[in-house]
């Protein structure tokens, strides 16, 4: 549906800002809380379902504001439980969001943008031209509808959320920050900062921001080589930040934080999985305490690149571990229905 008016989405506004608004339209302040917990708690899709406000603020609501929510265009279920949603927005664009159940944990992974601006060299997303920004509001949504997911096929609650979906999330830091804000606030869903982690190609000046705020919840850089040469073929982004500035921005935000990063690693054959690659690394990693979350990779189409051989795979991880550095294996999942890491391009929806 396409929406085309000139009233603010409601849900644009802070709590103060809403408060402030009622008050001056001569409206009570603390109806506010009420609308507000309407809109991030209750997931009102209209003003009509806000049943505790009388008739005549439900009509003054929607003479003044929109109120939009993502709707699930489709699902998909892989055979290892992961359920890939593409969501449309309210102008008709899609974006993509995975429900990743293990064990011990329910994983949100969510999108931050419509598309991407980066063209890093193995990922399905750079595919896609960069449409938009997401807004606050439709960050948080993704979030909802997945954890709405977690329970009602898994029974459990969403546990983590990964910024690792469609687009750049530090290229969208400040939608992406207030959404954040949002799912940690008890106004909002109430989750630990130690449960979100924000994903970055290496925004090496937006890496200091994050340190000047202070924030709080973690970081994971894809890295995928540690040397300048072989960075800048496959991650275009490095020709601008370079591994200097990026060892220099992490330091600086590791001493504004003191939160240690993730760097995660995807192993091409024959391209970064050498030994020498992997002093590389070992030497990059111990600019700031971290760990590395060594990455299967996920074929794409039209890709040159091939996963490295299981013995390559280990051989590497011991080299890390040998260094005293520790290092996991992430194997993806959801690779039957185009939901593993790379892999979001809007398939189902194009
Ligand atoms: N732009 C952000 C977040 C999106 S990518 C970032 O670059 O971090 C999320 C993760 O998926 C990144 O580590 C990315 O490098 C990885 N990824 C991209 N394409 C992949 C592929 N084909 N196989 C495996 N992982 C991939």
């Amino acid at each position: 549906m396409l929406l085309r008016t000139d009233k603010p989405n409601i849900r644009s506004y802070a709590l103060d800002d809403l408060r402030a608004f009622f008050e001056e339209k001569g409206e009570k302040a603390f109806r506010a809380n009420q609308v507000f917990q309407w809109v991030w708690q209750k997931h009102a899709k209209s003003f009509g379902d806000m049943t505790n406000l009388g008739k005549d603020l439900r009509a003054f609501l929607q003479e003044h504001f929109l109120i939009t929510e993502l709707d699930v265009l489709s699902e998909q279920h892989s055979n290892d439980g992961t359920v890939k949603s593409a969501f449309s927005l309210s102008d008709g664009k899609v974006v993509e969001g995975v429900l990743i159940p293990a064990d011990s944990r329910m994983t949100a992974c969510i999108s931050s943008q419509v598309g991407c601006s980066l063209d890093c060299k193995f990922c399905a997303t750079a595919q896609l031209k960069m449409m938009r920004n997401l807004n606050p509001d439709e960050i948080y949504d993704q979030v909802v509808a997945i954890s709405r997911q977690a329970d009602q096929k898994f029974g459990q609650p969403l546990s983590n959320i990964v910024f690792m979906g469609m687009g750049e999330p530090l290229l969208n830091f400040k939608n992406v920050s207030t959404a954040i804000q949002h799912i940690m606030s008890e106004q909002g869903l109430g989750m630990s900062y130690k449960r979100i982690t924000v994903s970055t190609s290496g925004v090496a000046k937006m890496i200091r921001r994050l340190g000047e705020d202070r924030v709080k919840y973690r970081l994971a850089i894809s890295l995928h080589a540690a040397d300048n040469e072989k960075r800048s073929q496959i991650m275009s982004i490095n020709n601008t930040n370079p591994l200097e500035d990026l060892a220099d921005a992490l330091k600086f935000y590791y001493a504004e934080t003191g939160s240690p990063v993730t760097y995660e690693y995807i192993l091409f054959r024959d391209f970064n999985d050498s030994e020498e690659d992997a002093r590389n690394l070992i030497r990059f990693s111990k600019h700031v305490p971290s760990k590395i979350n060594i990455i299967e990779y996920n074929p794409v189409e039209g890709s040159p690149f091939r996963q490295t051989d299981p013995e390559r795979l280990e051989r590497f991880r011991r080299l890390l571990e040998n260094a005293g550095i520790t290092a996991t294996v992430r194997r993806s999942r959801g690779k039957d229905i185009d939901a593993a890491c790379g892999q979001l391009a809007n398939k189902t929806a194009s």
